[in-house]
C-alpha cells in the first residue's frame, strides 16, 4: 500500500491481537510522515460546542450562536484545521482527487458512529458545485449509512463560502430544504460536513431539523 499524499510505501504488520479478534482489519492509508502532520482533536476536549481548544466551557462565538438562533450545537472534529488539513482539503475538494477520500473516512465514520445517532445527514452542495467537482466530498468520507435528506435550494449558485468575509457567511439565508420531516421527527440525528468554519452552514441545517421535531441533533465534522 502507498501513502495516498507522498506516494511511500508504507509498511503495515497488523498487531497480533488484531489478527485474533474478529473485527475488520485496516490498513492506514497516510505514512506516519503525513500521518503526523495532522492534529488529532479525540477526547473532546475544548469547547463543548464546537471543541475549540483552549476553552474548558462554552466559547463566545458557540454563545453568539445561542443568542442568534437560542441553542448551541455540539459539533464534534476529528482533526484541527492545520495547514496540513487545508492543503489536504484543497488536494480533495477543489483539484477533485476523489482518492483521497479514504485517507480520514475511517475517523470520520468513527465519530460518526460513537454519536450513536438514529440517522446520519450529511450536508448537500449545491448542484453546480457537485457537477463541477463530480463527488460530494462529505459522502465521500462517509463509510457507513447515511440519507441524503437535505438539498440545496433552487438558487443561484453561492459564491463559496472560502471566499466570503466572516460577515458575509454569517449573513448568509437559508441555503437548504429538508426533503421529509418524518424521517427526522422524534429521531435523533447527525449532520456531517467536512469543516466547521463559521457554523453558519451546520446551524443552517441544524434549524430545519430542530424544526421538524427531531429528538436530539448534534454535528460531526472532518475537521474545525
Ligand atoms: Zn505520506
Ligand atoms: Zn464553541
Amino acid at each position: 500500500m502507498k501513502c495516498l499524499l507522498c506516494n511511500a510505501l508504507i509498511k503495515w504488520h497488523p498487531p497480533i491481537r488484531d489478527l485474533l479478534s474478529l473485527k475488520a482489519l485496516r490498513s492506514p492509508r497516510l505514512c506516519k510522515n503525513c500521518r503526523s502532520r495532522f492534529i488529532p482533536l479525540a477526547g473532546g476536549k475544548g469547547c463543548p460546542g464546537c471543541q475549540r481548544q483552549g476553552f474548558n466551557q462554552i466559547c463566545p462565538e458557540c454563545q453568539a450562536w445561542q443568542e442568534r438562533v437560542g441553542f448551541c450545537l455540539s459539533v464534534r472534529a476529528c482533526f484541527s484545521y492545520n495547514e496540513a488539513m487545508k492543503e489536504f482539503m484543497h488536494a480533495y475538494k477543489f483539484a477533485g482527487d476523489y482518492r483521497l477520500h479514504q485517507a480520514f473516512s475511517f475517523e470520520l465514520t468513527a465519530l460518526v458512529k460513537e454519536s450513536g445517532a438514529e440517522v446520519v445527514i450529511p450536508l448537500p452542495l449545491h448542484p453546480a458545485t457537485q457537477k463541477e467537482r463530480g463527488f460530494n466530498q462529505v459522502k465521500g468520507l462517509l463509510e457507513c449509512q447515511y440519507q441524503s435528506l437535505l438539498i440545496t435550494k433552487d438558487q443561484e449558485k453561492p459564491r463559496p463560502q472560502s471566499v466570503k468575509n466572516r460577515q458575509e457567511r454569517l449573513a448568509t439565508p437559508q441555503p437548504f430544504r429538508l426533503l421529509s420531516s418524518n424521517k427526522v421527527a422524534g429521531k435523533s440525528v447527525v449532520l456531517v460536513d467536512d469543516v466547521f468554519t463559521t457554523g453558519r452552514t451546520m446551524y443552517h441545517a441544524a434549524e430545519l431539523i430542530k424544526d421538524a421535531g427531531c429528538k436530539t441533533i448534534c454535528g460531526v465534522t472532518l475537521a474545525n
